[in-house]
């Protein structure tokens, strides 16, 4: 064969511009496509060669990536299947441009929102290599022997126009060899190359070389002063890749330590261990492997999220899972890979990608069955990582009601007294105490076990129960529980006096008669903040103290809900909080108020057991405060 010139068969003449334009953000992929038709291609042999329909060594298969910053290109070096002067003709002339072709057709006529979507669906391959390069080159030679079988060097500048010639190239393989343009010169970096060789072929089945690097290796029979082993400088080949990452290992093979290990290969530049692992591995109704990692969640959950790597065939896709893996679940760390998550796709088409539907659904369900299993195995283990995972737990009940239906046989509450309890444990607990007239059944909680103190004091006084609800998705998850239990409510202890949030029967008599109640009550609106406190009475016992605050649940929930990012309907973010001061009428103390006839004392007590109540309740602060204190110096002398 002589040199050939030829014309590619594509009609759309100046794609180039349009790529360019489009598809600048995206530049980097080429670097992924070319190491994956790399590695298919020594796949593809490796494969012909344990059929026995190749005969030859295969040698050592390693792929090489070269940067020659002087003459300004950047090769890629496999020594695969390679391709027949024919194959190049078939396979890059016709194939890899038609389907560029066929990709501007389409674009030209759309609208910028159906471009962008265009976009996601074509994968470039081979043909994204001119998004950074003026002129692109292949030599190879295929693993064929006989007929037309010689090496061939193709040449392209991304017109239509081509050349292709016979060389004198003995190894078999494809070398890719790109002339980078001079608005990508930043591809002919080490640095930028090392990024995203450890971005996207992490994990690739084919060794992939990049270069050399050093290490230390110990000298034999030689000690440094010291004792330890003398150790020199030696260069070795720069491997970039693992190629059997731990994914792809039979589950009942790994060890804990392997585990553990991979997460630190996967995130280096983590120092926490995670809490534990769900292996994946599944061949029907889709090919799956994977491993999630539960991870010690922190305070700014947030910057946690969306760790999940997205993989093909150990071909790095994505990690930004959102809305690709459930909500909840972007929490989790750790990687999935299958065939079936398509390469070269926009987000949004991942999202609506049937088959990875399929694969959200699945993973919700083996988490669930993971979760279920340790709580079966050894609950005391599940106890005592409960505190840790359990935002995951209910974040996932709140958002996905397949989830709710298997954890609610899991998902545990710790009352405050730090014993957990499941859903129907916790109800048969407090089934015979703490229902109220009604029937209903009364859960009390506190989010604070500190500031509400007195408040847990008095329901355990009345032998009630009250749990823990001190997390971060708390207040949703307890509305979440009120829809789906019958004939329950939720109350924090503090939001009503005690008799009031479980009423057992009518109230108590009072010893105050309405006018009196009228006199404590001016009494008391004129030494309060009235903007925040409002003055209520109820018929408590002698014993009870004779204030307290208490601030209504609903009002509450909302405000709580606002804090995290809830429902930011209600506009309610400015208000203040408002408390009601409940006045015990039956407390010796209010008698007390009434019969004193100097109004200067009057005010001094009623001050005074305003101030305790906001004291019990972290209310009192800065000159209020030490206003209290002097107060009660006086008092006291
Ligand atoms: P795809 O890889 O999606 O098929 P490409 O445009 O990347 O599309 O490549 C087109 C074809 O060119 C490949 O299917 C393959 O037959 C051939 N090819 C590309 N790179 C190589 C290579 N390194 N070795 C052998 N054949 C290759």
């Amino acid at each position: 064969m002589t040199t050939q010139k030829g014309q590619i068969d594509i009609k759309t003449e100046n794609i180039f511009p349009i790529i360019k334009k489009f598809l600048y953000s995206d530049h980097e992929i080429f670097l992924r496509e070319l190491i994956s038709n790399a590695v298919d291609a020594t796949q593809k042999l490796k494969m012909l060669a344990s059929a026995g329909t190749f005969k030859g060594e295969l040698g050592d298969l390693t792929i090489h990536v070269e940067v020659d910053k002087k003459n300004k290109t950047l090769t890629v070096r496999d020594r695969g299947i390679g391709m027949t002067a024919g194959e190049v003709k078939k396979y890059i002339n016709q194939i890899a441009f038609s389907s560029a072709e066929e990709f501007v057709k389409k674009f030209k006529t759309k609208t910028e929102a159906e471009q962008n979507a265009i976009i996601g669906h074509f994968g470039l391959g081979f043909y994204s290599s001119f998004m950074v390069s003026e002129k692109v080159e292949i030599k190879t030679k295929t693993y064929k022997k006989g007929g037309a079988t010689k090496a061939v060097r193709w040449e392209c500048d991304g017109s239509p126009d081509f050349i292709m010639e016979e060389i004198d190239k003995t190894d078999r393989g494809t070398e890719v060899i790109l002339h980078i343009d001079n608005d990508n010169k930043g591809f002919l970096e080490d640095y930028k190359i090392n990024e995203l060789l450890s971005k996207y072929c992490k994990f690739l089945p084919v060794p992939i070389q990049f270069g050399m690097k050093t290490e230390f290796e110990p000298v034999e029979g030689e000690k440094d002063k010291d004792g330890n082993p003398k150790t020199k400088e030696v260069q070795v080949p720069n491997i970039i890749n693992n190629t059997n990452p731990l994914w792809k290992a039979k589950p009942s093979e790994a060890t804990d330590e392997d585990y553990k290990k991979f997460y630190r290969e996967l995130y280096p530049l983590s120092f926490e261990e995670p809490l534990f692992h769900i292996h994946l591995n599944v061949d029907y109704p889709f090919n799956l492997t994977g491993i999630l990692y539960f991870p010690k969640v922190k305070k700014d959950y947030e910057l946690q999220r969306n760790k999940i790597q997205l993989y093909s065939n150990q071909v790095f896709v994505t990690d930004s899972v959102e809305g690709i893996v459930p909500e909840f679940l972007t929490l989790l760390h750790g990687v999935i890979d299958s065939p079936d998550i398509p390469l070269n796709v926009s987000r949004s088409y991942l999202q609506s990608d049937q088959r990875v539907k399929k694969i959200s659904s699945y993973i919700t369900r083996k988490v669930a069955d993971k979760l279920s299993e340790i709580f079966k195995n050894d609950r005391k283990a599940f106890e005592e990582k409960w505190d840790d995972i359990k935002i995951f737990i209910e974040y996932g009940m709140i958002s996905e009601e397949k989830f709710y239906e298997k954890a609610e046989k899991f998902a545990l509450f710790k009352n405050v007294d730090g014993k957990y309890f499941t859903f129907e444990e916790y109800k048969k607990h407090i089934e015979k105490t703490q229902k109220d007239k009604e029937k209903k059944l009364i859960y009390l909680y506190a989010n604070n076990a500190d500031e509400q103190f007195s408040y847990i004091e008095a329901a355990k006084e009345r032998g009630y129960d009250v749990l823990l609800m001190d997390g971060v998705l708390d207040s949703h998850f307890i509305n979440h529980l009120e829809q789906k239990f019958a004939d329950s409510h939720f109350a924090r202890v503090d939001s009503d006096s005690i008799d009031k949030l479980i009423k057992k029967e009518d109230e108590a008599p009072s010893k105050l008669d309405d006018k009196q109640k009228e006199l404590v009550k001016n009494m008391f609106e004129r030494n309060i903040n009235k903007d925040r406190f409002k003055v209520e009475f109820e018929n408590l016992s002698e014993t009870d103290l004779p204030v307290t605050i208490t601030q209504n649940e609903f009002m509450r929930r909302m405000k709580d809900m606002e804090a995290i990012g809830g429902s930011g309907m209600m506009g309610m973010g400015n208000l203040p909080d408002m408390y009601d001061l409940v006045v015990n009428t039956n407390n010796p103390l209010i008698g007390k108020l009434l019969i004193e006839p100097d109004e200067k004392k009057q005010d001094e007590l009623v001050k005074q057991l305003y101030d305790l109540a906001r004291l019990s309740k972290g209310l009192l602060k800065g000159k209020e405060l030490s206003e209290f204190v002097k107060r009660s110096v006086s008092i006291i002398k």
